[in-house]
């Protein structure tokens, strides 16, 4: 398949989960636990795409001699311009309600709703969140927006990217797996606060339908922006791939590490979950590597 369709084909799929996470948080209240196992299988993907994937790519493309530093230096700019994001405007890691189980064992308040933990019944609709107060569904939407983005470029940057003209399919569709399965919780993320905060359904419905198309659009950009640059594009790709490997490590542990340190239930179901995305990405890294005869030849340009 060639790239353009792939993209197509990638893309199309990517609207359609983003748009069937937001629809079915319109519907169904999400749970904590279901989020979590969610969450904690998309990050440990995400983890493992960026180390396994984004990273060495990112290196061979520009030659394991020359490129460490530049590789190294994009890597820690994405992470460090994610988290300015996250603090700036708060827009991930959700909270949804709690189910009857003691979700709380610690003593302060994050913003947790604990009455489902005691009273034993379900706070259905109690969509509450561990956003900094204040925080509207406006700076979130914007923040998920500026991250989608990021994502779509990781793609876009993914199918460019063939060192000595392999691994291509494989490397872009590691990252699209990887998006393809995050998206719906970022939609979900919008339409909770958005309910949350008491929009109307076709407000949120029309949100939740534009945001579907900007990881997209921005692997579409990306990739034309790219091809245009011809010969000299080729840092600009690497740079791309090691700037958004340090933005999908940020954007993992942001929604691993609050869960780690606040709550203690389901940690066996968890870890397992988390460590099934990593093995994923790993096998999927792997596969290729089998099919490439190539690698060992791919470093030193
Ligand atoms: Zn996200
Ligand atoms: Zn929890």
């Amino acid at each position: 398949m060639s790239p353009m369709m792939l993209l197509a084909v990638y893309g199309a799929a990517l609207v359609v989960s983003s748009v069937a996470g937001g629809a079915l948080t319109q519907r169904v209240a999400m749970t904590h636990t279901r989020a979590q196992l969610a969450m904690s299988l998309v990050s440990g993907l995400m983890l493992g795409i960026a180390f396994f994937h984004l990273l060495p790519h990112a290196v061979l493309t520009l030659g394991i001699h020359h490129g460490l530093t530049t590789v190294m230096s994009w890597t820690m700019g994405g992470l460090i311009v994610m988290l300015l994001l996250l603090r700036i405007l708060h827009f991930h890691q959700p909270d949804y309600p709690a189910e009857a189980i003691a979700v709380c064992e610690h003593g302060h308040d994050h913003g947790h709703k604990h009455g489902a933990a005691e009273t034993g019944v379900p706070a259905a609709r109690e969509v509450t969140s561990v956003m900094a107060p204040g925080v509207s569904w406006r700076g979130v939407l914007i923040g998920l927006t500026f991250h989608t983005f990021i994502d779509g470029v990781a793609l876009g940057a993914a199918l460019l990217s063939a060192p000595h003209g392999h691994q291509q399919q494989l490397l872009g569709f590691g990252v699209f797996l990887a998006i393809l399965l995050h998206k719906p919780l970022d939609a979900m993320s919008i339409v909770a606060l958005m309910k949350a905060s008491g929009t109307t359904a076709s407000s949120q419905t029309r949100a939740n339908l534009l945001f579907a198309f900007v990881c997209p659009l921005g692997a579409l950009l990306f990739y034309f922006y790219a091809m245009g640059l011809g010969g000299s594009g080729e840092l600009v790709i690497a740079s791309a791939l090691a700037f958004s490997a340090g933005a999908f490590v940020c954007i993992a542990l942001s929604d691993l590490l609050p869960e780690v340190q606040f709550h203690s239930h389901d940690r066996v179901k968890l870890t397992a979950v988390f460590l099934l995305g990593i093995a994923l990405a790993f096998m999927m890294a792997n596969t290729a590597a089998k099919h490439s005869h190539a690698i060992a030849s791919l470093s030193p340009v």
